[in-house]
């Protein structure tokens, strides 16, 4: 079986972008608007020759604050079953929110492996949130560009130890 990456992170940090950049095709729904992708999506992908199924999530959209912590944790463990790792994204130019935190909180928690993207990197707007996703604790993130490309070779180092 091909092993299973899941994209987890909150809305608009460029999840959908990253899951089409790997798998190559649009099969998932990127929009300017948070919270378009609604569904988990499975997408065979291939990352200078690592092969896994990728997993799109639906972030944590919609999410009444009442009801948050409860939600998130729901929504973290049921796309983290059956993962072999985890890309936790964040958006290096708004850098770490306090959603980004909550989400690490949970993602601690998991004894699923861990790879932290700093999305949006290209060019230097994103420079201050790669310095701060360090803080999260999930060590160096991938200093990554859904968009353009860029950082493919250093996910592909972050991810070959764990598939
Ligand atoms: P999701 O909600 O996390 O799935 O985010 P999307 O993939 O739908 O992307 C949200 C927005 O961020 C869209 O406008 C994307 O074009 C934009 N975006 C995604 N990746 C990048 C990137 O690497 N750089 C920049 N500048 N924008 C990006
Ligand atoms: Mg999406």
């Amino acid at each position: 079986m091909r092993p299973q990456v899941i994209i987890i992170g909150r809305p608009n940090v460029g999840k959908s972008t990253l899951f089409n950049r790997l798998v190559g095709k649009k099969l998932a729904l990127v929009d300017d608007q948070p919270g378009v992708t609604r569904d988990r999506r499975f997408g065979d992908a291939t990352l200078l020759g690592l092969d896994f199924t990728i997993v799109d999530t639906a972030g944590w959209e919609d999410l009444d604050p009442d009801t948050l912590p409860g939600r998130m944790r729901q929504q973290t463990e049921a796309s983290l079953v059956g993962a072999d790792v985890a890309l936790f994204v964040i958006d290096a130019r708004a850098g770490v929110t306090p959603l980004d935190e909550e989400i690490a909180r949970y993602l601690r928690q998991s004894r699923v492996p861990i790879v932290l993207m700093a999305n949006k990197a290209e060019g230097r707007q994103g420079d201050p949130g790669i310095y701060d996703a360090f803080a999260l604790g999930f060590g160096e993130p991938v200093a990554f560009s859904a968009e353009h490309g860029q950082g493919l070779a250093d996910l592909f180092e972050a991810l070959r130890p764990h598939l």
